[in-house]
């Protein structure tokens, strides 16, 4: 279980007491409203630039589903694990209905459609670079049978480390419990909301309450919406507190510390459609909580589900002006998980719970940024010939042009 583990250019006149006369204080009036004028001007003309930057800069969503194994990403249904009755709970029928086939590539596509539909492999010597030529550049990186590997770095192997590697490029082996204090590490996000065009236009939301302390609420200087708090926090119109109050009502197979992903979803959806942030953060974690309870088809259910909603969420993009072959999506998970029966847990003691994957989603007009991204091999380690999941901040921040820094190592970009 999740349970165990630039300022403003405002300027301060102090107008001292004095005996003036009126020409003085005339005089006086003249000079204080010329410094205020100026003020405004400085901060209209900082606004503009800022306007102007926040227009053409590139949009990142960030999303991650909890402890989706890469067997299933690749393989689609694992029907050694669907035939086993402690796992089907006696209702194999539907799983082999749902996503049942008879060969990988056809049973991932019934799985995560979004990502595997319409599309065709590109000729690409280490990477699954996919073009679908239906309004998406796609890389799925983490097929171990075709010798793809991702991996987290840290030596834990589950959530806090896995998402404290993720957002701060920094694989800590420190941070090693997932009650872990509020992260001493500053993320790619906090890092975000300093530049110009993304200050102010970021935000998270999260199923699992660990992303209060994970992305550091307090000092990060961002929203982060997790768990069962509500989206009137930061919106006070009639969708937003329909959508707290389904909420606080809903049914808690994951008690207090985790909300279902249904409610995270249409809770950020909703804040992407009305505040427009330019760099997000979305967190699913039913993937890892079904999986713990051994619950084959719901794990299978909640995987799909991702895959329908990042569907929705690259449809609104690319017909939203701004948004549109402008943005990056990221998806990847915080740890893999057991092979075969084992495939319920996760932690440094189950074999292979170190294997991840990821997806990058990108417009189909290409910059070039994104050009060199999708059109070359990635760069993997050389030793290992593994992609690590501390890599990912560096590389999504270049794609947005900006080079990613803070007070702690950062693991470099793949491409
Ligand atoms: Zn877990």
């Amino acid at each position: 279980m999740k349970t165990n583990k630039g300022d403003a250019n405002v300027k301060i006149v102090t107008i001292k007491k004095s005996k003036s006369s009126g020409v003085h204080f005339i005089l006086r009036s003249i000079f204080i409203f010329g410094c205020f004028f100026t003020t405004q001007v400085h901060a209209q003309n900082k606004n503009s630039e800022q306007l102007a930057l926040q227009k053409i800069a590139p949009n990142l969503i960030i999303i991650t589903t909890d402890g989706l194994r890469w067997q299933e990403v690749f393989g689609g249904v694992d029907t050694s694990i669907a035939n086993q009755n402690k796992f089907n709970h006696g209702d194999s029928a539907y799983i082999a209905k749902k996503y049942g086939a008879t060969n990988a590539d056809e049973r991932k596509k019934k799985l995560l459609p979004f990502l595997f539909s319409n599309t065709s492999l590109q000729n690409n010597s280490n990477s699954n670079v996919i073009n679908n030529g239906n309004g998406k550049s796609i890389i799925v990186f983490g097929d171990r049978n075709t010798n793809n590997k991702a991996a987290v770095e840290n030596p834990h192997w589950f959530s806090y480390p896995g998402y404290n590697e993720l957002l701060t490029g920094y694989a800590d082996p420190a941070i090693n419990s997932n009650d872990y204090k509020p992260n001493p590490h500053s993320n790619l996000f906090a890092f975000l909301n300093k530049q110009n065009a993304y200050q102010g236009k970021v935000a998270a939301f999260g199923a699992w309450d660990a992303f209060d302390r994970i992305l550091n609420e307090k000092v990060s200087g961002f929203p982060v919406i997790n768990a069962f708090e509500s989206i009137t926090q930061v919106l006070s119109d009639p969708t937003s507190k329909m959508l707290g109050n389904l909420l606080t009502d809903s049914y808690k197979p994951f008690k207090e510390v985790e909300c279902l992903d249904v409610f995270t979803h249409y809770q950020a959806m909703h804040y992407l459609k009305t505040k427009q942030p330019k760099a997000m953060f979305i967190s699913y974690g039913e993937t890892d909580e079904w999986a713990h309870h051994g619950n084959y088809s719901n794990y299978l259910d909640a995987a799909n589900m991702v895959d329908k909603w990042i569907g929705d969420i690259w449809n609104w993009v690319q017909a939203m002006p701004g948004y549109k072959d402008n943005t990056y999506i990221l998806l990847t998970t915080d740890h893999g998980r057991g092979f075969g029966s084992a495939w319920t847990d996760h932690g440094a003691d189950v074999n292979g719970a170190n294997a991840t994957w990821f997806a990058i989603i990108g417009p189909p007009a290409l910059n070039s940024n994104a050009k060199e991204l999708f059109g070359k091999p990635l760069i993997t380690n050389a030793q290992t010939n593994t992609i690590y999941q501390k890599q990912l901040a560096a590389t999504m921040a270049k794609l947005l042009g900006i080079e990613f820094t803070a007070d702690h190592p950062i693991g470099n970009p793949i491409y």
